[in-house]
């Protein structure tokens, strides 16, 4: 019951951050960060809370709890939001439907030769790097349009837009900065690229997705908010 109702108050939150900044509520999609939460919390979210994206952050814990749970419960999207390991790479295929957190080239040509003979193709979204605190992600938009060729080359590849991690701090010019940088990345890469498919801008966190949704993100990836704290 709690999730459910973590889920209500978080989609009024979205409903009003997007009627703020003039968006359609209806292109933000809600993802549940289930890392660390068991598949009975995961049940809840999907039954009652009508939750169907999952984000988990390690391959193992997604696969013990996903590889069951996906067949029986049809319309599951699952995406991998932590960095991924070259010896993780291949069961990270066969799991997730995308892989949010692609920061190589190393990482790109990996997954796409895995990938080569896979009928159904593995979004990709390009993490960029845009605050101090965080490491990960490209770290500037000349790497990014290098990764966007290389992903186009592989056929086994999908990419579907970007993502990044705002830095931790209370300063909401700061986190605001770090988003405007993704979307403002989108655009141009758009412009250079107008094929493909820029439609998954995620970004926003349980502490600053309402930030995130103003500035455009159309993915917001929520743990704490939805499910409580972690137990790690
Ligand atoms: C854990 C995690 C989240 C969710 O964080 P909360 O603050 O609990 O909402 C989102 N994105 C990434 C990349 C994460 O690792």
């Amino acid at each position: 019951m709690i999730i459910t109702e973590a889920v209500a108050g978080i989609r009024e939150k979205i409903l009003k951050a997007a009627l703020r900044s003039g968006r359609n509520p209806d292109e933000i999609r809600l993802m549940g960060v289930s890392k660390f939460h068991g598949i009975n919390e995961i049940e809840e979210a999907w039954q009652q809370g009508g939750i169907r994206l999952f984000g988990e952050s390690r391959v193992q814990e997604a696969a013990d709890k996903f590889a069951g749970f996906s067949a029986g419960h049809p319309g599951t999207e699952l995406h991998l939001i932590g960095s991924l390991q070259r010896n993780k790479a291949k069961a990270a295929c066969a799991l997730f439907d995308c892989i949010q957190s692609v920061d190589r080239e190393a990482l790109i040509t990996g997954l796409g030769d895995l990938t080569a003979h896979q009928d159904r193709p593995l979004g990709i979204l390009l993490e960029l790097h845009t605050g101090e605190e965080t490491k990960t992600g490209f770290p500037d938009e000349d790497s990014l349009c290098r990764a966007v060729e290389q992903v186009l080359s592989y056929p086994g590849l999908a990419l579907r837009g970007l993502m990044t991690m705002a830095p931790y701090t209370d300063d909401e010019r700061i986190i605001r900065a770090s988003f405007r940088a993704l979307a403002g990345a989108r655009n141009r890469l758009e412009a250079r690229f107008p094929d493909c498919d820029w439609s998954c801008l995620s970004m926003g966190m349980s502490s600053d997705f309402e930030i995130a949704i103003e500035e455009g993100s159309t993915i917001i990836r929520i743990g704490t908010a939805l499910f409580g704290e972690r137990r790690t």
